[in-house]
């Protein structure tokens, strides 16, 4: 442990030296290096996938590669179209008093930059924020999730064969190393996880005063509205409830259905998952629960449903612990931990919700979430989520979808996060906007210097701030000090 905590320090010293050597990598080398991260995922999209699936005991290769190495290989691509646009310092206008100047903002990179991985999609959570750290210029020290040791294990001999330590550094190892991580005193960190431990993160950066983007997670809520195409919804629900078994920080969390046509959205819910997954048991491309301990958790949570009244609808069959189908819950209430806790799994909670004004009051009774979907076709009610209530993202008509477009930052609000390490944000965020001013020599300086009272400072006065009103013109305190007299008492009544 002594040993991780110290090579964590050392990195740093030396990701700080290579900083201070060269603190401004070329657009050639930046694109270099993204190209060459690209052709590596590609290499070993195998390995990842492997380890990925030994990771979890069994996870989709499907979705392996196509969310943790296709989806980075995708940012890449965006990254390089977009990257000299992005780091070409931008001219800004100067305020009219300054007219004759010039001003710009220089994005210049950040540092080092550490990003600490959550578990379920670990390639992705490293990788994602990595892109971004390099595009802008940093280096990158990534501490992973102790879930995900195998997927660790490929990730540093790949990055490794790409990259000195200097530039990039990944990391293993448990909790405590994870902490001494959140305390080294980088120059921005990308905190992927849940909201408790996210305010760990936050207390741990602020020791040191670094900025941080938390990517946290929440219940998000799919509203199945009453324009909507129900079989749909129920569809393209059961595709979030069954991708990474709901291991995703954006699955829909729980439904919001109007009462009437709840019988109708579970059957369909059912059916779909049927559909997708006869034989979740023996289906190598159905993701099990990530460990026992989550697995443990999934069985607590509908027993405590149970015990509270709910009815829990099986989509299939599993193997009784670590498979399981997707779990539909009816005769929801409040006080059930399904309604309380960020599920995270395949339990698919269904809550009664007769108007649009009864689902916003639902959700914003809560904290605020990653993600936010509605099914339906009333514009007007589009517009109100989209303005009255606060989530990270939305997609209309599907699920998560948002998520997959690199032009759009990703992130969260409140609860579920803060910043994005993602799109034309993302690179601003690990970037440090400097404002840069250049005075010219004819600029008229001595305007604002002394001495003070010049006719042509009067009329600059004048003309931007126009004549002071008289009636409030009372002598200066500081003036009547100067004159020797006692300091007037702001606080006391005049007679
Ligand atoms: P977690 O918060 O338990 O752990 C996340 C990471 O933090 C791990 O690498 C872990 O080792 C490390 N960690 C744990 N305790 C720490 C501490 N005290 N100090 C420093 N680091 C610590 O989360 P998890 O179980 O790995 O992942 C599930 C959570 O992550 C869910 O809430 C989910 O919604 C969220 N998530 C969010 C996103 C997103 O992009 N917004 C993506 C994936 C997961």
């Amino acid at each position: 442990m002594k040993d991780a905590i110290e090579m964590l320090h050392d990195v740093l010293a030396r990701q700080r030296a290579a900083c201070l050597a060269s603190p401004w990598p070329e657009l050639k080398q930046r694109v270099r290096d993204l190209k060459a991260l690209r052709q590596a995922l590609s290499r070993y999209q195998d390995r990842l996938v492997t380890a990925m699936n030994d990771d979890f005991g069994r996870r989709s290769s499907f979705e392996c590669r196509t969310l943790d190495v296709m989806f980075p290989a995708l940012q890449i691509d965006h990254a390089l179209a977009n990257l000299q646009r992005w780091m070409k310092p931008q001219r800004r206008r100067t305020d009219l008093l300054f007219r004759t100047n010039t001003a710009k903002v220089v994005y210049q990179p950040k540092g080092v930059v550490g990003v600490i991985a959550a578990w379920n999609f670990p390639i992705v959570e490293a990788v994602g924020p990595m892109i971004m750290a390099l595009a802008a210029g940093n280096r990158v020290m990534i501490k992973m999730s102790e879930f995900s040791p195998r997927s660790t294990a490929v990730l540093c001999e790949m990055l490794g064969e790409l990259f000195p330590q200097e530039q990039v550094a990944v990391f293993g190892g448990g909790v405590e190393v994870a902490q001494a991580f959140a305390a080294l005193p980088f120059d921005h960190i990308v905190f992927t996880g849940s909201p408790a431990v996210g305010r760990e993160i936050m207390r741990a950066a602020s020791a040191n005063l670094t900025p941080v983007t938390l990517e946290l997670g929440g219940k998000s809520p799919a509203i199945v509205a009453q324009s909507a195409d129900v079989t749909a919804a129920a569809r393209s629900i059961a595709h979030g409830k069954a991708f990474n078994a709901g291991q995703a920080c954006v699955a829909p969390d729980y439904a919001l259905v109007p009462r009437a046509r709840i019988d109708e959205f579970v059957n369909a819910a059912r059916d779909a998952f049927q559909h997708m997954y006869p034989a979740p048991v023996n289906d190598p491309e159905y993701t099990s629960i990530a460990s026992d301990r989550h697995a443990t958790r999934v069985n607590e949570l509908l027993a405590d449903a149970i015990a509270k009244g709910a009815t829990v609808t099986p989509c299939g069959t599993g193997d009784g612990w670590r498979v399981v189908p997707m779990q539909i819950v009816t005769g929801v209430t409040a006080d059930m931990r399904i309604m309380q806790e960020e599920l995270f799994n395949p339990i698919l909670p269904v809550v009664a919700c007769d108007s649009l004004d009864e689902s916003i009051q639902a959700i914003t009774a809560r904290p605020r979430p990653l993600a936010l979907y509605y099914y339906g076709t009333d514009v007007g009610e589009i517009k109100r989520l989209e303005r009255e209530v606060h989530a990270g993202g939305m997609t209309i008509n599907d699920w998560a979808w948002h998520v997959f477009q690199s032009d759009l930052p990703f992130g969260g609000t409140g609860n579920s996060g803060t910043g994005s390490w993602r799109g034309p944000e993302g690179f601003r965020a690990l970037s440090h906007g400097k404002a840069v001013l250049s005075m010219k020599r004819w600029f008229p300086i001595g305007l604002f210097r002394p001495p003070y009272g010049t006719r042509l400072q009067r009329l600059v006065s004048w003309l931007f701030l126009g004549k002071p009103d008289p009636a409030l013109c009372i002598p200066c305190p500081h003036a009547a000090l100067a004159d020797g007299a006692a300091t007037p008492d702001i606080n006391r009544e005049s007679a």
